[in-house]
């Protein structure tokens, strides 16, 4: 039989998911949802991971579970191809964690870049807690419990499929071949496996408030890029020359825009690199590119929002998605785990074989 190809991916339920997610995650899981090309497909809301950082602020965490399910269900995650999860309730996912905990030494999670850059973000340095520290472990139980073979996320996550992989070669070596190795998938575009901040920082996070929200009115969007959007401070009339490094509104353009809707929108250039040359010469205005930068993800977000409204008018009936989802995912899990027991020769009471080779030792030595 041929490999069964499943995703498996997902979100922290920390805030409302924004433009970053959607380029750098969302968009394409749904392009894969759609092809048809995959077997099985599991989104998780990461709740128990999001405890890790937010363990004092339980409310924060459970107010967000549903923002993230509204935007899944937006961004055209079809339940009926996807299953949609909440990871604290499937316990085999600690369990899992617990036994990996054992494959893994403390100078490995140490040197995982994207750990470290995240202890430093949240002032972590003088006394990390425990479960953060240990969150990779615990996101290899997630990928593994459901075999995954394909992980489509943004940049930031490629050590975190690093450390997967690590443990699941060891765990198969040690106890016989049991668990799948992933792939991460990222986008090949630079500006869309990482989106900058409007404020120009490195990475749009809900935790750095300078996002664009998919849940944004077409209002506060059109705000968040005439107001708050950084461009190039050098550039103050029109005629300046102007610098494209570093302009978010270029930098956007590059992750959100195609062709056509340069043609639709901005006429008059071939290419998006000849609207950068005019503006390195100078002459072209930044209201100008923001107008079109503008409609370039009202293009995006607008079916978005509106697909969002339909979902609001029926919260109970998101919870019944995500409730079904879950049970869904316990099932796979829990078929994992007791594959997992069995190759780690803890499965006493399914063993048979166990049983008697021991009541026939103890029968020769009377
Ligand atoms: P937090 O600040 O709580 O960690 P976050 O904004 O980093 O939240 P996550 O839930 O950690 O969001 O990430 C979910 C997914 O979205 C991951 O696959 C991650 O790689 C991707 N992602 C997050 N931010 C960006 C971004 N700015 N650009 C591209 N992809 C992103
Ligand atoms: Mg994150």
């Amino acid at each position: 039989m041929e490999k069964e190809k499943i995703i498996l991916t997902g979100d922290r339920p920390t805030g409302k998911l924004h433009i970053g997610h959607y380029i750098g995650s969302l968009k394409r899981r749904v392009q894969l949802q759609n092809s048809g090309e995959f077997d099985k497909i599991f989104i998780m809301i990461a709740d128990a991971q999001a405890l890790t950082d937010n363990f004092d602020n339980p409310e924060k965490v459970r107010q967000n579970i549903i923002e993230v399910a509204l935007d899944y269900l937006s961004v055209g995650l079809d339940p009926a191809k996807s299953n949609l999860f909440i990871q604290s309730q499937i316990s085999e996912l600690t369990e899992l964690t617990f036994f990996y905990m054992n494959l893994v030494t403390v100078s490995r999670l140490q040197r995982n870049p994207t750990v470290k850059s995240e202890i430093q973000m949240r002032n972590f340095e003088a006394s990390i807690p425990v479960g953060f520290f240990n969150y990779p472990i615990s996101q290899a139980a997630d990928i593994t419990a459901f075999k995954a073979t394909t992980v489509p996320v943004g940049e930031d996550q490629l050590p975190m499929i690093e450390q997967t992989k690590e443990i699941v070669h060891s765990f198969n070596r040690i106890y016989g071949e049991t668990l799948v190795v992933p792939e991460a998938l990222i986008p090949q575009n630079g500006a869309q496996g990482r989106l900058p901040g409007v404020d120009g920082k490195a990475k749009m996070s809900k935790s750095l408030g300078n996002c664009i929200y998919l849940s944004d009115s077409a209002d506060a969007v059109k705000d968040a890029i005439m107001k708050k959007m950084y461009t190039d401070p050098l550039h103050i009339k029109v005629a300046d020359p102007g610098h494209v490094e570093g302009n978010m509104v270029f930098t956007y353009l590059e992750a959100f825009s195609n062709q056509q809707q340069l043609e639709a929108y901005l006429p008059g250039y071939a290419s998006l690199d000849e609207v950068k040359e005019h503006y390195k010469r100078g002459g072209l205005g930044d209201v100008n590119l923001k107008k079109f930068l503008i409609n370039v993800l009202e293009d995006e977000l607008a079916p978005i929002r509106a697909r969002r409204a339909e979902y609001e008018k029926d919260i109970p009936g998101v919870y019944d998605i995500l409730k079904k989802g879950t049970e869904a995912a316990h099932e796979a899990a829990s078929k994992t785990l007791s594959e997992v027991k069995a190759a780690m020769k803890i499965n006493y009471f399914d063993d048979a074989e166990l049983i008697k080779a021991q009541a026939e030792k103890y029968q020769r030595t009377e």
